[in-house]
């Protein structure tokens, strides 16, 4: 083993004893055993073990321990500590400006054990409620991790977006004579995008010399397709065919396997035709254009053929913000701007849900500050004219499935968000428990983010969606889709077997400033891959429908 091996491990085991907070005197012996042998000039490995224990710095345990390792290539001691630690966490060590005090912070207080729920903590101010983290450490944080994710190759829609179009730009300007047109995930708007993906006229060795110029790594090249990487660790795929071939390229490479076979099997495919547009594909199979976020589903193509394409959400049918934080609970914006800030962009009405009283973490309202929001709203409300703020809460679901204040509390909302946000770990049948006994509440208008997945990072708990969609039928709940590009939750595959059984939806931002208000777009564009419409969308309702849905939801009560 070398001294840098050696070095290494000392290293790594002094910063897992600090994140345990075990025995802090042992951990700074190894720290700088690490320093003293990574700066010695002779290999450990060559020197006698009494020349070893003679070394400056090195003391009776650490010189055992490297007499260990040079004879066993392992340290036990370390051993036993990744083992006990969560991989997460072990990972938060690549993060820089986390050391380990930090870390044990954050897994220990904050009870975060991934990058990706630390990602969306940053996302939703949580961390600058503790010791030793600032607003500039939280940003610092939030950037490297984001940074780390990027270097691993998958990336959320939202953070493909400006440069797929930044990057269509460069092309066409730099190749005036040909067409580049956008095709792929990131066409159908699906929600991660592993691959930025262009068809185009431009011969295949034009583009390798243009990027390899532009330092992006060559990774595949055959004869009419071209994968290459950016320093960032972004993949670009370009599909090279002549003029005649472009619209048939672009169609056969913008919709799901599943929708493709079915149309082959279906209308007659030759692979020779010629087509001016992509519409004349669709023309010529005597059908309206599905466009490519419908284009994922086969029986999609039934419903094209019956002339039953659903009109589905547009951005500008959002009427309302519903379900957003303020500074109230862990926003960062007052809710007087959260309020101008939905008026500014001519919405209606505003659904201030911040954090129930069990959120500690992100100061959640306890009854007392419940009522002086409440009278806040008023206020506001009795100057802000037609629009309106409603009060709300996004109550956790306790651990039994039970909402987070007394009845004649829930009693004082107009509406509540009900939502899991503790005891994330759990098996079907726990999870189960907890979403039906808060469907069940006649309280609950909303279930937020139903399964509490966060895109790229972590797994939602498990859930039987059929039986929750029923549950919400049976008991007149709204099924939120989280806007937030990290969430998109519930999950756009079930969205259209929600709204068969009549289950209104709901694109909620989750906003927790101004800007999130924005992400109010990606809920959108995953929700026309669902074929939702306005009309099932109640942040599509007008205030005045809203309000009666309000009314109906109090016959519950
Ligand atoms: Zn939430
Ligand atoms: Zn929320």
């Amino acid at each position: 083993m070398t001294n840098e091996a050696i070095a290494e491990n000392f290293s790594l085991l002094s910063k897992l004893m600090d994140i345990h907070g075990d025995n802090s005197f042992k951990a700074k012996s190894y720290s700088s055993a690490a320093f003293t042998i990574d700066k010695l000039p002779v290999e450990l490995s060559t020197l006698p073990a009494d020349k070893i224990f003679a070394q400056r710095g090195i003391g009776e345990s650490t010189g055992k321990r490297i007499l260990e390792q040079l004879e066993t290539g392992r340290l036990a001691l370390l051993d036993e500590y990744i083992q006990k630690t969560p991989a997460g966490i072990l990972e938060m060590l690549h993060i820089k400006g986390l050391g380990p005090k930090k870390i044990a912070t954050i897994w220990k207080e904050l009870e975060i054990e991934t990058l990706g729920e630390l990602l969306y903590a940053c996302n939703e101010n949580r961390l600058m409620l503790y010791k030793g983290f600032g607003e500039k450490t939280q940003h610092n944080i939030r950037e490297s991790i984001e940074f780390y994710f990027g270097s691993l190759g998958s990336y959320l829609y939202q953070q493909m977006e400006s440069l797929a179009i930044n990057a269509t730009k460069k092309l066409r300007e730099h190749f005036p004579d040909n067409s580049f047109l956008p095709t792929g995930a990131y066409r159908k708007q699906d929600e991660i995008v592993e691959i930025l993906q262009w068809v185009t006229t431009c011969p295949i060795d034009s583009i390798t010399n243009f990027l390899e110029a532009q330092q992006f790594e060559i990774i595949t090249k055959t004869d009419d397709y071209l994968t290459v990487k950016s320093k960032e660790n972004v993949s670009l795929g370009f599909y090279c065919c002549s003029e005649q071939h472009l619209y048939q390229k672009l169609f056969d490479t913008s919709c799901s396997e599943a929708f493709l076979n079915a149309w082959k099997n279906r209308f007659n495919w030759n692979p020779e035709q010629y087509y001016k547009q992509e519409e004349a594909i669709f023309e010529a199979a005597g059908i309206p254009f599905i466009p490519p976020y419908l284009r994922e589903d086969p029986t999609i193509i039934d419903k094209a053929v019956a002339k039953r394409l659903p009109r589905v959400i547009q951005e500008s049918d959002i009427r309302g913000i519903i379900h957003s934080h303020s500074k109230w609970s862990d926003g960062s914006n007052t809710l007087e701007e959260m309020a101008n800030a939905a008026i500014e962009k001519g919405l209606e009405y505003l659904v201030i849900s911040d954090h129930s009283q069990s959120a500690f973490y992100a100061s959640g309202l306890d009854i007392d500050r419940v009522y002086a929001q409440h009278q806040q709203i008023d206020e506001l409300n009795s100057k802000l004219g037609n629009f309106r703020i409603y009060k709300s809460i996004e109550s956790d679901i306790l651990n039994d499935g039970s909402l987070d204040y007394p009845d004649e509390v829930l009693a004082e909302f107009d509406l509540v968000i009900a939502s899991i946000h503790s005891n994330l770990k759990m098996q079907e049948d726990k999870a189960m428990m907890r979403l039906i006994n808060a469907i069940e509440n006649p309280y609950t208008s909303i279930l937020g983010h139903m399964t509490g997945r966060l895109l790229l990072s972590r797994n939602g708990y498990p859930v039987n969606h059929a039986k929750i969609i029923d549950a919400c039928v049976a008991n007149d709940v709204v099924i939120e889709l989280n806007a937030h590009p990290r969430r998109l939750d519930i999950d756009w595959r079930w969205i259209d077997k929600a709204v068969e059984k009549g289950v209104l939806i709901s694109i909620n931002p989750d906003a927790h400033s101004i800007e999130g208000y924005d992400d109010c777009r990606f809920g959108v564009l995953v929700a026309q891959k669902a074929g939702l419409t306005k009309e099932n969308n109640l942040s599509s309702f007008s205030k005045e429908a809203f309000e009666a849905f309000l009314v109906q939801q109090h016959s519950k009560r």
